[in-house]
C-alpha cells in the first residue's frame, strides 16, 4: 500500500513574514496529519525558518531545486549538504518551469537526483508533456523520454526514496486539470516503464503524484485512481485554507 503524498510548491511566492504566516496557519489546520505525507516547498531563503516552524508538526519541508556539486565556485547555487543541514527532507527536481525557463534537461535532472540521494534527501522528480506534444500525439514518447532519462542508472534502492510527479505542462497554473482518466492513463504508463527499468516490486512501490491545477474540489477523484498517489500542488498551496482542505479531501 503506497502512502499518499501531498506537496505544496510555493514557487517564487511569499516574503518571509508571509511564509511564516502561512506555515503557522497550516500547522494549526493540518499539523497533526499522518494519514498522508504533507510537504511544503518554499523558496530557498525561507527553508531554515519554515523547517524551524514545522518542527512540532508532521509537515515536512522540501526545496524547489538543488545543484549537483556539494560545494564550490558556483555562484547562486544551493547544494545538497546545505539543504540537508537546515533540515530539508525533500527536493523538487525538473519542474516544467525549470525545464522551460532554466534549461533543465533529463541529464541535469538525473545529476540533481543523484545529488539529492547522496545527501539523504528525497527527490520529487517531475515529468510531463506540453500542449503541442499532447496535441501531436507524442505524450507517451515524451513521458518515456523524461522517465528513462531522468532515472537513468539509478538502482531499485534509489527508487525507494524517489517520488515521481506527472505534471502535464498544459495543466499547470492554467485551471485546466487533466481528467482523472487522462491522468490515470499516464500514471499507469509510468508504472509500466518502471517495471521495465527496474522490477514489479519497484514499480508497485513508487509513489507517483499528479500535478496541474489540483484543488480541494478535484483531489478526491484524482487520488481515487489506482495509480495516483497524491499531488504536487502550486496555486492551491499558497493559502492555508485551500491547502488544508486539499490535504483533508485526499484522505477521504
Ligand atoms: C506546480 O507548480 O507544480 C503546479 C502543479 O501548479 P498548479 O497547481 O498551480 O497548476
Amino acid at each position: 500500500m503506497r502512502k499518499k503524498i501531498i506537496a505544496g510548491n510555493w514557487k517564487m511566492y511569499k516574503t518571509a513574514p508571509e511564509a511564516l504566516e502561512l506555515v503557522a496557519a497550516l500547522k494549526k489546520e493540518i499539523g497533526g496529519v499522518t494519514a498522508v505525507d504533507v510537504v511544503v516547498c518554499p523558496p530557498f531563503v525561507h527553508l531554515g525558518a519554515v523547517v524551524d516552524n514545522c518542527r512540532a508538526s508532521s509537515i515536512a519541508v522540501g526545496a524547489q531545486n538543488i545543484y549537483w556539486e556539494d560545494a564550490g565556485a558556483f555562484t547562486g547555487e544551493v547544494s545538497g549538504p546545505m539543504l540537508a543541514s537546515v533540515g530539508v527532507k525533500y527536493v523538487i527536481i525538473g519542474h516544467s518551469e525549470r525545464r522551460q525557463f532554466f534549461g533543465e534537461t533529463n541529464e541535469t535532472v538525473n545529476k540533481r537526483t543523484r545529488a539529492a540521494l547522496k545527501n539523504g534527501l528525497k527527490p520529487i522528480v517531475c515529468v510531463g508533456e506540453n500542449l503541442a506534444e499532447r496535441e501531436s500525439g507524442r505524450t507517451f514518447d515524451v513521458i518515456r523520454d523524461h522517465v528513462t532519462g531522468s532515472l537513468a542508472g539509478l538502482t531499485k534502492e534509489d527508487m525507494l526514496r524517489i517520488v515521481l510527479a506527472y505534471e502535464p505542462v498544459w495543466a499547470i497554473g492554467t485551471g485546466k486539470t487533466a481528467s482523472a482518466a487522462q491522468a490515470q492513463e499516464v500514471h499507469k504508463f509510468i508504472r509500466e516503464i518502471l517495471l521495465k527499468m527496474f522490477d514489479k516490486a519497484t514499480a508497485d512501490a513508487t509513489r507517483i503524484q499528479y500535478g496541474g491545477s489540483v484543488k480541494p474540489e478535484n483531489i478526491a477523484e484524482l487520488v481515487a485512481q489506482p495509480d495516483i498517489d497524491g499531488a504536487l500542488v502550486g496555486g492551491a498551496s499558497l493559502k492555508a485554507d485551500s491547502f488544508a482542505a486539499l490535504v483533508r479531501n485526499s484522505m477521504n
